[in-house]
């Protein structure tokens, strides 16, 4: 069950920041398409 979650997350697309492109680390933050840089700002 469990080997089933990981390769569900390792489907997933890298999720990329809409302002600079760096690839975003936080997947807890599913509602922002931008990196921690950016949402700061
Ligand atoms: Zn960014």
């Amino acid at each position: 069950m469990l080997e089933n979650i990981v390769e569900f997350f390792k489907s997933l697309p890298d999720k990329i920041c809409v302002k600079c492109g760096e690839k975003i680390e936080e997947q807890s933050e599913c509602y922002t398409n931008t990196c921690d840089k950016c949402s700061s700002l």
